[in-house]
């Protein structure tokens, strides 16, 4: 078989997860979570817009499919155009407390950097009534947490360094590329 790797985006530094490092750590944690959530009827909770493509993979992973797993996404913002965290955390979405009242919400995350978003939402599904929440991330920067938060699942680890890619973006940019990488510091800090 050939395989054929993706052309290195031009504002990529260093891939820092390939494509085939993903596939493999999101298949055994699909199937870790799948045996988990069986007959929980899970609602599984993505945050929009860079959990996406994490999420997709992931519920495909889950094997075999918890009975009644339904998906739904939040919105939360904090960041705008920059790569630092303005500490709000906006959310924004069309759930309904009837929704989440008594079922077992799992939040899907793209990135736990300082830790705000995530626990704003999971305290969010707690305050609307759910069973249980927990909180499953592609990635954890431990490095930077201001707020105490540890995903009950995790896919990697990463050093403090902004990466993008695989859903996560600067700037709307990079979402698409299947491979996390560190972004050049030239692309969001332009030389004066
Ligand atoms: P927190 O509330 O944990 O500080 O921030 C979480 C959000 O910040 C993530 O969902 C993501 O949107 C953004 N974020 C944090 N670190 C990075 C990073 O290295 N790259 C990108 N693209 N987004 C990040
Ligand atoms: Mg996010």
């Amino acid at each position: 078989m050939v395989t054929s790797s993706p052309t290195l985006h031009p504002d990529i530094d260093e891939v820092l997860l390939t494509q085939e490092a993903i596939a493999a750590r999101v298949a055994q944690l699909g199937r870790e979570i799948a045996a988990q959530y069986a007959g929980k009827r899970p609602l599984v909770v993505g945050t929009l817009k860079g959990a996406v493509v994490f999420m997709a993979d992931l519920v495909r992973a889950m094997e075999p499919t918890p009975e009644g797993l339904q998906l739904e996404f939040v919105r939360a913002s904090s960041y705008g155009a920059g790569t630092v965290s303005s500490g709000k955390v906006a959310l924004s979405g069309t759930l309904a407390p009837a929704d989440v009242e008594g079922r077992h919400v799992l939040l899907v995350e793209d990135i736990v950097d300082s830790g705000r978003t995530a626990v704003a939402l999971l305290e969010h599904f707690k305050a609307m009534g759910a069973a249980s929440v927990a909180l499953v991330s592609l990635l954890s920067k431990p490095a930077r947490r201001t707020v105490p938060c540890e995903p009950d699942f995790l896919c990697f680890e990463v050093e403090d360094k902004f990466v993008v890619g695989y859903g996560l973006d600067f700037d709307e940019q990079y979402r698409s590329l299947p491979y996390v990488g560190v972004l050049r510091p030239a692309c969001y800090s332009p030389a004066e």
